[in-house]
């Protein structure tokens, strides 16, 4: 069993980045500028943007964040949407997700300029992706996508079972699976809550992705032997014995499947260091198309 590390993927792909942008440095170009907007003092949202922050750092992007109180009205944030838009200097803008109650999140994906979109949330964005034009991928399928090239494996002819039907993770992973691309080409079923037989439809995957927030769900008598499986999982349970007093479960009973497994993320340390992998590649990108439109 081959545990697919997010570590040592995500490390290769950061080099590789790292390479690129000192050599815009050494052209004397202007740098890439990754914004994040953070919304309030949600814990988990916090340890998200600090990651995406610290690793801008570590390849050369500069990066800057603007933290907004709870209490922020929707418009504030748009105007300040707006600002990043306009910026010049700002090649990418992610809005970090959940926003507070009262701000209305499919809003604020939208008022974000589709060229800087590196979330690759917006509705252009998705649509693109549906159609197979370049466009930027959400982190996370991305991430996916990369940690399976990483890794060499063959997704062609084979059955992916996505359980999840997010935006963000489980529809656009169903979408870049079933492409007719190297790390696509899979028959994808995709499964969400109101799936009947959920435990058969696993029992047939090649491909088993797990995004369905529900920590240790996928136990082993849903998995197939040899099968691979990716968990996108991440949930924050208590445990007193814990330094924070909790820790992260995917939503794959790790101890009991990985060993019927070809191949298997971990939680933490798989699909979570990915999507940061995602975000910057797509933020090149997003970098890359400015510059060639102002040049
Ligand atoms: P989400 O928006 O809550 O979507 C969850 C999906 O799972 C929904 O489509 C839901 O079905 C489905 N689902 C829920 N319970 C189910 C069940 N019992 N059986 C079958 N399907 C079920 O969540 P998300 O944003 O996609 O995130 C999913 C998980 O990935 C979360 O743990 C999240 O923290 C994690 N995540 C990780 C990363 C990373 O970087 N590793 C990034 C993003 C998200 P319905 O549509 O019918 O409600």
């Amino acid at each position: 069993m081959l545990i697919l590390d997010g570590k040592i993927a995500s490390a290769a792909i950061k080099e590789s980045l790292k390479k690129q942008v000192d050599e815009i440095k050494n052209n004397n170009k202007r740098t890439p500028h990754l914004a994040a907007v953070l919304v309030g003092n949600n814990g988990a949202s916090e340890t998200y943007v600090a990651s995406k922050v610290k690793s801008c750092a570590e390849i050369g992007f500069e990066s800057t964040l603007i933290r907004l109180g709870e209490t922020i009205t929707e418009e504030i944030l748009l105007q300040q949407i707006d600002e990043l838009n306009r910026n010049e200097q700002i090649d990418g803008i992610l809005v970090q997700l959940p926003l507070p109650k009262h701000i209305d999140e499919q809003k604020i994906i939208e008022a974000i300029h589709p060229s800087k979109d590196v979330d690759g949330f917006h509705p252009i964005s998705a649509g693109k992706l549906v159609q197979g034009l370049p466009t930027f991928i959400p982190a996370t399928p991305f991430g996916i996508i990369l940690m399976l090239q990483h890794y060499n494996i063959e997704t062609k002819g084979k059955h992916a079972v996505v359980i999840g039907r997010s935006n963000i993770v489980g529809r656009p992973m169903s979408i870049l699976l079933s492409s007719n691309t190297k790390h696509g080409n899979c028959t994808v079923t995709i499964c969400h809550s109101q799936t009947k037989n959920l435990k058969e439809i696993c029992l047939q995957a090649d491909i088993l992705v797990a995004a369905l927030g529900r920590p240790g769900f996928v136990k082993a008598d849903m998995v197939k032997e040899g099968a691979i499986v990716i968990d996108v999982g991440i949930t924050r349970v208590e445990d007193a014995t814990a330094k924070k007093g909790f820790r992260i479960k995917g939503d794959v009973s790790y101890e009991e499947v990985a060993p019927k497994t070809s191949a298997i993320t971990p939680v933490p340390g798989g699909v979570g260091l990915m999507t940061i992998a995602g975000l910057l590649k797509n933020t090149l990108h997003a970098y890359f198309g400015r510059e060639q439109f102002e040049n």
